[in-house]
């Protein structure tokens, strides 16, 4: 079983042709609701590979949260740990302008993610053979599930994003890390190649279209970008992220996961939605050929 502790949230998607000045009122062209979160994106991404998973995580008394909930079961996710709160669902306001976009995130029942209900959830951490979190949660919530799983040697991957909530002293805490070459940057402070060879077997990064890497102690391990016609890009860290816990959870090395996790990532970015590309298992063991 894989428990993933994180952000549920609707995406509210405004497309338009013209930005609003101030106190202007325009008429844009497209509406759409979008299941969304990291938390959830990556929950989602293992359960269509076969996972077993099940996400602890919050959303608000109100019709965008029992859609994401019912979003979450249909998709074979265990939702007995997600809660109901008295906030709002979380969701990410996006307005969308040619290819360029504007974003506001309100975390609402996300940041009640407490560190109280992580412990009415205890037993599912323990039963746990993989933790997946990201940083859309708080961070004390975080740092509680860290210690819990460093002391019942639960293994713990982290994807670093947003990386401005990431703390360097979790390192020891966390089995698995896996920034994009942006987050790696702003949280090392060092190109990646430098990075990767100070937590060798620890740190995977991912490189858009360029693929994945890590470092394996004696040598920068680099998996290639499977080269196809990208539609779009959002959820490919978090197919990649999904599908890593998958096949590290199958029994497979770090090598064979990032390759498996990179082609399902490929396959993500052919569609629209985050959700939206993430493949099942056949589709991925066809491309790894
Ligand atoms: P994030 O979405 O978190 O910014 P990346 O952009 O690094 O992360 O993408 C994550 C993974 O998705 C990459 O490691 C790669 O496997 C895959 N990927 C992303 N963009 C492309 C692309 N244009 N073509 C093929 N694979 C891609």
């Amino acid at each position: 079983m894989i428990t993933v502790v994180g952000s549920i949230n609707m995406d509210l998607a405004v497309e338009t042709d013209i930005f609003p000045r101030q106190g202007e009122t325009v008429q844009g062209k497209r509406f759409s609701t979008i299941p969304g979160g990291k938390g959830a994106n990556q929950a989602v991404a293992a359960a269509r590979l076969g996972s077993r998973v099940r996400m602890i995580g919050a959303v608000g008394n109100d019709s965008f949260g029992k859609e994401l909930y019912d979003n979450l079961k249909n998709e074979k996710v265990d939702v007995s740990g997600v809660v109901t709160t008295t906030n709002s669902t979380g969701i990410a306001n996006i307005l969308l302008h040619n290819r360029d976009n504007r974003i506001i995130v309100i975390p609402g029942a996300n940041y009640d993610l407490s560190k109280e209900i992580i412990d009415e959830h205890i037993h599912h951490i323990l039963e746990s053979q993989l933790v997946m979190m990201q940083l859309e949660i708080p961070v004390e919530t975080i740092e509680h599930v860290l210690t819990i799983c460093q002391e019942k040697h639960i293994p713990v991957l982290l994807n670093p994003a947003p990386a401005k909530n990431f703390r360097k002293e979790w390192m020891d805490q966390i089995t698995y890390l896996t920034p994009n070459e942006t987050e790696c940057e702003f949280i090392f402070g060092a190109d990646w190649e430098t990075v990767l060879k100070e937590h060798p077997n620890k740190i995977i990064v991912t490189l858009g279209s360029e693929g994945a890497a890590f470092y394996d102690g004696k040598k920068i391990v680099r998996i290639s970008g499977y080269k196809t016609d990208a539609v779009d890009t959002t959820g490919a860290g978090d197919t990649f992220n999904g599908a890593f816990a998958h096949a590290i959870c199958s029994g497979n090395t770090i090598e064979e996961a990032v390759q498996f996790a990179n082609i399902a990532a490929s396959l993500s970015v052919e569609k629209f939605g985050a959700q939206g590309g993430m493949p099942k298992l056949d589709e991925v063991l066809a491309r790894l050929g």
